[in-house]
Order: structure tokens, then C-alpha cells, then sequence
């Protein structure tokens, strides 16, 4: 897609410190520039001895303590036939011992000596090998990898201490609707206040982007049109809630075709059924010449967030070079029924946890209403209900989408 090329352009990286690179996206392969681990080691404590002697038919072995290696303090010495060394978790293998024995495997009669068990072990065992983890040169992690704790940790453990990252996004928000108000103004009759950029942001938060705040625009075509402008002049990616559906959408969808190319849709999904999508053409100034991709999304508070988790995130995701970017469904026996009419995907807001028999259960949020935070706001998972599926039986097994790290 060249929008996300676009978007993707290779210079639009930037490095940034370890402690500043939690869930961004790696821009390029990083090579380890070591052997990890950098020498052979013990796995356990216990002894290290030449595996060669459980080759022999005797099924005990008695080896003679000759010396003490700890992880950071190597042992210098030789370790010869019938002998062995104490070792700890993480130090150094001597160049003559292949073979760790743990300690619990061990009987002492004397303060020298260990015997064990032959067949408790086979030559090599408790061993880590130079360069088993990772190998000097070949990727430790790979571009596109929206980066975790445990990447953070993999870089320190080479020695590395920037990474290289894609840029952030840049991600206009605008809710539409003249009925919104901002927090702290009054609420005359007929209006609310304006939810949906507050959980956008939370939204975008999660996904670490440059948020542009474009604020509440009223129903009115040039005021919506300028705000439009604006939004593109500045953002790689723009997102608007509210106007979208029927009546609403002709005013905007008029805006549309001056500004770009901009599909309305009404997708078979509940909330969230009216959507736009499309690209906006780039704003005559802006530098680089960048289109910006629209995301129209309903103005429902609950349908605003739906729409996101199943069209925006990895949207967002790919566009900035992500490679994993769908979210896992894992699956949960239902408490109770649930209603669901076949030929539409369905988002019910629910609470994820455990019956009697340790099993994953799911129960839904009281009132589903698209318009019902609540509902939201109390779960901690969609229980997601297919498009073909019909009702749902108490017991049944079905898909889920937990929040927890994407919303
Ligand atoms: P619309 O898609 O503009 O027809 O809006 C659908 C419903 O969502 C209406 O009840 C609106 O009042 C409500 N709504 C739209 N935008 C917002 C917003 N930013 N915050 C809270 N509710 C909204
Ligand atoms: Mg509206």
C-alpha cells in the first residue's frame, strides 16, 4: 500500500535509549554484536566433571572436590580423571569438565568427595553453550517488533544501550457533533460532554503516538471542512468520531470528495456499524507531501472504542511498520446465554475470570448499549460473537479479546 510506504519512509527513524523504547517499534534488525552466553557455563549447582566417566559400566561415580568456581570467579586450575569441580548457576566451565551434576543429586561421605548415580545423567547435561541464546552478527530481535519489557532487557544483556526506532505517528483526534461540550464548560439542555477524545487518547496512549488534539467541531460543513484541513496539514493519520451515520454522513461525505477519497460504510458488526475510512490528499504546504489516512468512527462512546480494537490499532500498527499487530482471541465458557442474530460480528463487553473447576468463564456487563460506557469500563474483555454464529447457550465456549495491554 503506498500510504503506508508513505508512512514507512526508511529515514523516519529515530534512536532512542533503552529507558525510552518501551512499545515502540524497532525500525531495523538489531545484531547481537556477542555470543550470548559469551562461554560455556553451569546451568545448576552442583559439579562439573568429563562426562567421558559415565561411559564406564560402574553405575556409581565418586569424584574427588578440587576446587570451587562461582559465577563472575572462574576456577583457574585442571580438573583431571576422577575429579570435579564445585560450581555454581552461571560460572564459567572448565575446558576439561563437559557435565554438571546438581547437588541434590549428590551424596557426600566426606568433605572431598561426591558420588551419584551413572544413569541420573548423560554427558553434556546442565551445560549452557557459548552462543546458545543468540549468535554474534544474527538478529536478536528483529525490525517491526512493537518492543517489550523482555526486548529492553535482551538489548541490555549485549551491551546495547540505544535502539533504533520509528518515528512516532502523528495522530489527529476531533469529535464532531454540536451537541458535545468540553469538560469545565456548563451543560445546557440537550448537550453532553465530549467522552470520546478522552478515550481515544487513552486509546492512542496505549499505542505510544504523537497526539494532535484538534478538539470539539461543530455540524457545520466549513467549520468541519477547515478543522479537516488543519488536521491533515499537521497528522500522518486523522481520527473523527461522531457524524458518521445516516443523515449526518451525506453532509460529511460531501466534505469528503473536495478533500480526498473517503469511503461510508455500514459494517455487519455491532456497535459500530457506520464507519469512513479513507485518504485524505495531501494539504498544499505540508512538508513532506504526505497523504493522511481518515478513520471516521461513530460517535458512539462504546462503538467509538470497538472500532478502534478491530480497524484503527493495527492500522496504526502496520502503517508504522509493526509485524505482529492483531491482538490474540483466546476462548471462555459463557456464564449465560446471550442473544446473537447470524450475519453480524458482534463486541459484547465482558469480565474474564475462573469457575470452580479452574475453567475460564466470561459474563457479560449488564446493558449493552453502544451509548453505555459503563458497560465497558467494568469489563476486562469483548467476548466476540462471530458472524455467522447464532445464539449462545450457558456453557458454550466463546472467543475473547482481553483489554489488558491493548485498551
Ligand atoms: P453520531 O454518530 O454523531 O450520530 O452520534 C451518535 C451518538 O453518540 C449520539 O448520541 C451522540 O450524542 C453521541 N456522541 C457523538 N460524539 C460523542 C462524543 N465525542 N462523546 C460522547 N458522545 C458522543
Ligand atoms: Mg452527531
Amino acid at each position: 500500500m503506498q500510504e503506508s510506504q508513505a508512512i514507512n519512509d526508511p529515514a523516519d527513524f529515530e534512536t532512542v535509549s533503552l529507558d525510552h523504547a518501551i512499545n515502540r517499534i524497532l525500525a531495523k534488525d538489531l545484531l547481537s554484536p556477542i555470543d550470548v552466553p559469551a562461554a560455556d557455563n553451569s546451568a545448576m549447582d552442583g559439579y562439573a566433571f568429563d562426562g567421558k566417566c559415565l561411559a564406564t559400566n560402574n553405575p556409581d561415580v565418586t569424584l574427588k572436590i578440587v576446587g570451587t568456581a562461582l559465577a563472575g570467579k572462574p576456577f583457574e586450575g585442571k580438573i583431571g580423571v576422577g575429579e570435579c569441580l564445585k560450581i555454581m548457576t552461571g560460572a564459567l566451565m572448565p575446558a576439561d569438565c563437559d557435565t554438571v551434576i546438581p547437588q541434590e543429586f549428590t551424596a557426600s561421605s566426606s568433605d572431598e568427595l561426591i558420588s551419584f548415580k551413572s544413569d541420573l545423567l548423560k554427558a553434556g547435561d546442565n551445560r549452557r553453550l557459548r552462543g546458545e541464546d543468540l549468535q554474534k552478527g544474527k538478529a536478536a530481535i528483529s525490525a517491526g517488533r512493537l518492543l517489550r519489557p523482555s526486548d529492553l532487557g535482551l538489548a541490555a544483556s549485549l551491551g546495547i544501550a540505544t535502539l533504533k526506532v520509528r518515528r512516532k505517528l502523528k495522530v489527529a483526534i476531533l469529535s464532531s457533533g454540536d451537541e458535545l461540550r468540553s469538560l469545565g464548560q456548563a451543560l445546557d439542555a440537550g448537550s453532553i460532554y465530549d467522552s470520546n477524545r478522552y478515550s481515544l487518547t487513552g486509546l492512542l496512549n496505549r499505542l505510544d503516538l504523537e497526539i494532535i488534539d484538534c478538539g470539539i467541531v461543530r455540524d457545520d460543513p466549513h467549520v468541519l471542512k477547515q478543522a479537516f484541513i488543519e488536521a491533515a496539514s499537521k497528522a500522518d493519520v486523522l481520527i473523527s468520531s461522531g457524524g458518521v451515520s445516516v443523515g449526518e454522513a451525506d453532509f460529511t461525505k460531501q466534505i469528503m470528495q473536495e478533500l480526498g477519497d473517503v469511503g461510508f460504510w455500514k459494517i455487519a458488526m455491532r456497535p459500530g456499524r457506520p464507519m469512513a475510512f479513507g485518504i485524505l490528499k495531501p494539504v498544499p504546504g505540508k512538508s513532506p507531501a504526505r497523504k493522511t489516512l481518515f478513520f471516521g468512527l461513530p460517535g458512539n462512546p462504546v462503538a467509538v472504542m470497538v472500532t478502534f480494537y478491530q480497524f484503527v490499532r493495527s492500522a496504526l500498527l502496520q502503517l508504522n511498520g509493526a509485524q505482529q499487530t492483531e491482538p490474540p482471541l483466546v476462548q471462555a465458557i459463557s456464564e449465560t446465554a446471550i442473544r446473537k442474530k447470524p450475519g453480524r460480528t458482534e463486541f459484547q463487553r465482558a469480565i474474564l475470570g475462573r469457575n470452580s473447576e479452574g475453567k475460564p468463564t466470561v459474563r457479560l456487563t449488564g446493558s449493552q448499549g453502544a451509548g453505555i460506557l459503563r458497560s465497558m469500563s467494568e469489563a476486562n474483555c469483548f467476548v466476540i460473537l462471530m458472524h455467522d454464529q447464532g445464539n449462545i447457550a450457558a456453557g458454550d465456549w466463546v472467543d475473547i479479546a482481553l483489554f489488558d495491554g491493548l485498551l
